[in-house]
């Protein structure tokens, strides 16, 4: 008998990519369904039906935005080896657990209600979307884990439409594959962060000649001009790569909806970054339609430039992150300050950007001006949209901070550094520590990476505005 099971346990372990000791998802979708199907195969992870518990992100990095996914899952089941089927029981928090059963779980199913999803969520930025030529896939929005085994390698596979063409941002790529296809994902945060662009509605531009592959995705419901969306990255993407002096990305896709809005209460303005890519859900008004030398790209070199900061150096609570809750983070300011100044300040020289800044901060109501500078990112961790009073006075600071960091560093050193070189520091500092910073080492790493002491003006932007 042991001999038996061990002989499956070997057999189990090794999949098709060669993977050992991966979990295994499947994500199902049928035309004139509004809803998904998403299963976890546990490929033999210990996992005890009466101690597993499912979980459905509340938020994702960067979201600042606590997001109830949980209300759109249903049909929860997990079934145990000797294939009895148990019910998953909605919890305390936002989780399904398994009952009193022993037995292992051998996989896990539910459903997510992409309908439900897209007409409850007000923010086009936080939902997959669903039409009759189109599957739009937000990972963190449809995909959760069997806690405890998020670090887990995953093997996706998704099934749809057999004619409809599937594209990944994980392996973004101009020849797709239709009806199936499987991609190898090193972790569920991995995952989460991902984006699947799916049915025959979808479009695909590789860009020309640049530094890395880049790609544009794009379902759009009126006419678009997707080279020029391309050029747009193309030029935001070199002007990053200029200032930074190098581009850290293996490959960068640019997810781009032009949707008619399911309703006047819905909201397309934001965009949103990840790992190897950007979302941007915007409405028909906005569409994208021909050559402009003079567009304004501020938004595509941001939400790019937030594949050096924060995707790739970060403070605590953006990543690990806990998906089950919109963790506090005290470094919005940084994520999005720095990047606003770094996009505007230099790589489009708009030197005027820094009045704006002001005009945010000098404009704000009592309950932010009152706030310190960890208090507001503090608060913003769950509402930097929803009240974008906190979102602005958030960047604001921030790029404010940096315009005076950047004075006194090139002041301190003769020009010979910048603030530059305190992104640059940072970036270096994660990479050698492989761990989010804490609040207190900011101020060293920084001062330590341009050799100028900066305590001062750190310490200055600490405190409430009045
Ligand atoms: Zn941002």
């Amino acid at each position: 008998m042991k001999k038996v099971v061990l002989l499956f346990s070997l057999l189990a372990l090794t999949d098709s990519f060669g993977q050992t000791d991966s979990l295994k998802y499947t994500l199902n979708h049928r035309l004139n369904s509004d809803k998904i199907e998403i299963i976890i195969d546990l490929n033999d992870v210990e996992a005890p039906a009466n101690t597993a518990s499912l979980v459905i992100p509340r938020s994702g990095p960067g979201t600042y935005d606590l997001t109830n996914y949980i209300a759109f899952v249903g049909d929860v089941k997990g079934y145990t080896s000797s294939d009895k089927t148990l019910n998953g029981q909605l919890s305390i928090g936002s989780y399904f657990t398994f009952g009193n059963e022993e037995e292992p779980l051998d996989r896990i199913s539910y459903t997510v209600d992409l309908k439900k999803m897209e007409t409850d969520l007000l923010g086009g930025f936080a939902s997959s979307k669903l039409r009759p030529d189109y599957l739009g896939i937000l990972g963190y929005s449809v995909f959760g884990f069997i806690e405890g085994h998020q670090d887990k390698p995953i093997i996706l596979e998704i099934n749809t439409e057999a004619d409809w063409p599937i594209f990944s941002t994980t392996r973004p790529s101009i020849t797709r594959k239709n009806g199936s296809d499987s991609y190898r994902i090193d972790n569920f945060s991995i995952l989460a962060d991902a984006q699947f662009l799916i049915g025959s509605g979808v479009q695909i531009h590789m860009v020309d000649d640049t530094e890395i592959p880049l790609f544009v995705a794009t379902y759009t419901e009126t006419a678009i001009d997707m080279k020029e969306i391309g050029r747009r990255g193309k030029q935001s993407l070199e002007g990053l790569a200029n200032f930074f002096g190098y581009v850290p990305m293996p490959h960068y896709t640019m997810c781009y909806e032009f949707l008619e809005p399911i309703s006047d209460r819905h909201d397309y303005g934001f965009s949103m970054e990840h790992l190897n890519s950007m979302t941007a859900s915007f409405s028909v008004e906005r569409a994208i339609t021909e050559y402009d030398p003079k567009a304004r790209i501020g938004g595509i070199i941001h939400h790019m430039g937030h594949s050096w900061i924060p995707l790739r150096s970060y403070g605590v609570g953006y990543r690990p992150f806990e998906w089950q809750t919109a963790p506090l983070i005290e470094t919005i300011w940084l994520n999005e300050g720095f990047t606003w100044y770094v996009s505007f300040y230099y790589v489009l020289n708009n030197k005027n950007i820094i009045n704006f800044f002001q005009q945010n901060i000098d404009n704000a109501p009592e309950y932010i001006k009152t706030k310190s500078l960890r208090e507001l990112s503090l608060l913003g961790s769950t509402q930097y949209s929803l009240d974008f009073n906190i979102g602005r006075n958030l960047y604001s600071r921030g790029a404010l901070l940096a315009y005076d960091l950047d004075q006194l560093i090139i002041e301190k050193t003769n020009g010979s550094k910048s603030f530059k070189d305190a992104m640059l520091g940072l970036l270096k500092w994660t990479e050698e520590n492989q761990r989010a910073f804490e609040y207190e080492e900011i101020a060293t790493i920084i001062s330590e990476a341009v050799g100028v002491d900066i305590s001062e003006t750190w310490a200055r932007w600490q405190n409430p505005i009045k």
